[in-house]
């Protein structure tokens, strides 16, 4: 008789395990992979099989514990983990089977390794593997079962929306595509990437390049090349820069093989791309985190633009890393990994130092030879000091009339990271800190508090500067809706310029950012306001000042990634301006104008940056020297999630003292930063743990053990983004 290991498709927060079911002995198509209805209590439910075999005469002495069976998964003799294989128990018979295969082994590895890596329910996994990518409805037809088909098709009409680029100007890419000589750092890039793939044991080339530098290009000659291997090739970038703009490159290039996916299809256009994947009738496949998972087959290349991106990290479960997935699957697949940036993450940077396997190729100089404009940094607590009450300094003023007024275009970027969340004097630019964390207090509304989110510490708010006595300390706060405002004021007289305001309000609509653009890339005067998405993908010729409202608001928050993300961001909007004919320049405001970040990014320093920033990020046990892992307690009664965390942080300290020893740490039980979201209460712990440790071994049972108040949830945040 067979069994199968079947993932039940159940929504779940809590931890789950796969059943065990008999394969009835007349049921065809049953395998790996395949959707299958089984009854599970007294309710039919629809499941995913994960494992086949054989049933073994011999009964097992005893139950696999969930923590054994769960890291013991690439062990074939595990690879059931069946809740019972004991023969004494009757096994119930899988129901039917409800689809062909939409995953093969390999995919019931990669779903395993997310659950265990990620300490996430195996259901939430299975989810990035199938068509639609969520739990699929079961319709009676007569007396079978069947999966509803998703729903129709969109209707063509927003795709029909002229791109941003017309057909001249696809004319025009496609034409250059062999029209120039590659630079010497694209030459090594490719040689790098092709060494790679004929050595097929999973490397990784890090094509570390400032913007325009020409790594897109790279990229399209790697997919050929993959492609002339006869493998397929994933290329995923930022939700955000998923324009037509990039996505034409990649069309021009590769024409009908290229299959395009991001999360605001319909699951009904998401299950045409991925059938067309699956039957091979696309070979390359461009889109966001989750299209890493599409079904391709031979996969021989992963490419990961902007691979210092938060986007890249899932924030609900399972909360996975697209690159370190990726890293993963190139491994076990013998394919190979590319990795580009303008600003590669501290992580990544360091790899290429210690993993052999790991490279770093760098295209120093923009391709077209011009080069990078120069950055000015303004010092906003002087222009206060000197009487100015506005957001835009006189500088910025006069350099925005002035190309606004050659004809030319703006682009001004407010960080809206951080803000209105910290406590900031506009006189002296004194932000309180923790007494014991050196990390910026949070501005807390209720009561009037600052709070320390890593050790609890509570202070009233000050009513004046403790520094210099100022009255004007303020939380700083200011949405785009309010500089929009006064930029408008600012423009008066200047009825020509258009103001076109980019942000999450104005792009929540399905192509409402490249509707923007479409209009900011019209021809004539035109300033671009936005928050950190404008930083991304954007690329126009006209574009000759770029100004950074508030380049500092990010650094005070309490997160251990605060400069490296604001070095990025100055790094990433700065590669926005002169890109074309014209000379372009770049303005940063910022009330820390002494900081390393922002003065290392003013001066394309990364070295700088670095030799600042790592002795820190070593001293406070942060990335990339140790690992972290945030345990997330939320639920709606504030005793319950506290009596939860308690209870979690006295399990977490007894296993590290008695399991791992003293090269991990837990900074115990404290409330998140933002105490009560959406009515929920939140705790958190934070774990820090040697850089090669296996996080999930050590939190995943004290999750699954703990006792009290199960309406309570509980999650972890293995290697969070932020804090
Ligand atoms: P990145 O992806 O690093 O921002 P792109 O690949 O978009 O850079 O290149 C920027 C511009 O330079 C594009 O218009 C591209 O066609 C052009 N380009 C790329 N490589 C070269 C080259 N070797 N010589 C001249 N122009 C190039
Ligand atoms: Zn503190
Ligand atoms: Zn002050």
């Amino acid at each position: 008789m067979k069994i199968a290991s079947v993932i039940l498709d159940i929504q779940t927060q809590s931890l789950d395990t796969p059943y065990t079911y008999a394969v009835p002995d007349d049921m065809d198509g049953a395998q790996v992979g395949c959707a299958v209805l089984v009854e599970f209590g007294r309710r039919r439910a629809v499941g995913y099989i994960i494992a086949i075999a054989e049933a073994q005469e011999e009964s097992h002495d005893a139950p696999v514990s969930p923590a054994v069976r769960s890291v013991a998964f690439h062990d074939e003799s595990e690879a059931l983990p069946a809740t019972r294989t004991d023969r004494r128990v009757e096994l119930k018979p899988l129901l039917s089977v409800l689809s062909a295969p939409y995953f093969d082994e390999f995919g019931a590895r990669l779903i395993q390794f997310i659950a265990h890596e990620y300490i996430a329910p195996l259901s939430s996994c299975v989810h990035l593997l199938t068509p639609v990518g969520r739990a699929p409805k079961v319709v009676k037809r007569g007396d079978e079962w069947e999966l509803q088909k998703p729903a129709k098709r969109r209707k063509k009409k927003d795709a029909e929306a002229a791109p941003i680029l017309d057909d001249a100007d696809i004319a025009r890419t496609a034409q250059q595509r062999e029209a120039f000589d590659l630079t010497e750092g694209q030459m090594q890039a490719i040689q790098a990437i092709e060494g790679a793939m004929a050595h097929a044991a999973g490397g990784c080339v890090v094509v570390d390049g400032v913007t325009g530098s020409g790594k897109t290009e790279v990229y399209l000659r790697a997919i050929r090349a993959a492609l002339e291997r006869g493998m397929g090739a994933i290329v995923l970038v930022p939700e955000i820069a998923l324009t037509p703009q990039t996505v034409s490159r990649f069309e021009s290039r590769f024409g009908d093989t290229v299959a395009v996916m991001h999360s605001r299809m319909t699951g009904g256009e998401r299950y045409d791309q991925w059938q067309d994947v699956a039957s091979g009738r696309k070979r390359v496949v461009v889109g966001a985190r989750s299209a890493l998972f599409c079904p391709m087959e031979r996969l021989g290349l992963v490419v990961i633009d902007e691979e210092h991106e938060s986007t890249y990290k899932q924030e609900s479960a399972p909360r996975y890393h697209a690159r370190d997935v990726a890293a993963w699957m190139v491994c076990e697949l013998g394919a190979t990994l590319v990795l580009g940036s303008a600003t590669p993450s501290i992580e990544t940077l360091c790899r290429t130092t210690y993993d052999p396997s790991w490279h770093r190729v760098s295209l120093p100089g923009r391709a077209n030879g011009k080069p990078m404009p120069p950055v000015r940094i303004i010092d906003m607590a002087r222009e206060f000091g000197s009487g100015s009450r506005s957001m835009f300094s006189r500088t910025l003023q006069e350099e925005l009339f002035a190309a606004l007024d050659a004809g030319h275009k703006a682009v001004l970027m407010l960080n809206q990271r951080g803000f209105a969340n910290f406590l900031l004097c506009r006189e002296c630019g004194y932000v309180p800190e923790c007494p014991t964390c050196s990390v910026s207090l949070t501005y807390h509304e209720r009561g009037n508090m600052l709070v320390c989110h890593h050790c609890g510490h509570r202070v009233p708010a000050p009513p004046v500067c403790p520094a210099c006595g100022s009255p004007y300390l303020k939380k700083f706060g200011a949405g785009t809706q309010r500089v929009e405002a006064e930029l408008l004021k600012l423009l008066e007289g200047r009825e020509q310029v258009r103001v076109i305001r980019m942000d999450s309000d104005t792009t929540s609509s399905r192509d409402a950012h490249e509707r923007l653009l479409r209009e900011f890339a019209k021809p004539g005067a035109a300033v671009l306001l936005g928050t950190q998405m404008i930083a991304k993908g954007l690329d126009f010729d006209e574009v000759v000042l770029v100004g950074v409202i508030n380049a500092d608001t990010q650094l005070r928050l309490p997160d251990f990634r605060s400069a490296e993300r604001t070095f990025d961001l100055v790094e990433q909007v700065a590669g926005r301006a002169g890109r074309g004919e014209l000379d372009g320049q770049v303005l940063v405001q910022t009330y820390m104008a002494d900081s390393v970040a922002i003065q290392a990014a003013a001066t394309y320093n990364r070295k700088r940056f670095l030799s600042d920033e790592l002795p820190k990020r070593r001293m406070l046990g942060y990335p990339p020297y140790m690992r972290l892992a945030n345990i997330l307690v939320w639920g709606e009664n504030a005793d319950e999630v506290r009596d939860v965390a308690l209870e979690l942080d006295a399990r977490v300290n007894e296993a590290i003292r008695d399991i791992v020893g003293t090269d991990w740490m837990s900074l115990g039980a404290a409330p998140c930063a933002i105490e009560r979201l959406r009515s929920q209460y939140r705790w958190h712990i934070l774990i820090k743990a040697p850089r090669d440790a296996d996080i999930a071994r050590l939190v995943e049972p004290v999750i699954r053990k703990r006792r009290t108040h199960k309406r309570v949830n509980v999650a972890c945040d293995v290697d969070p983004f932020s804090l």
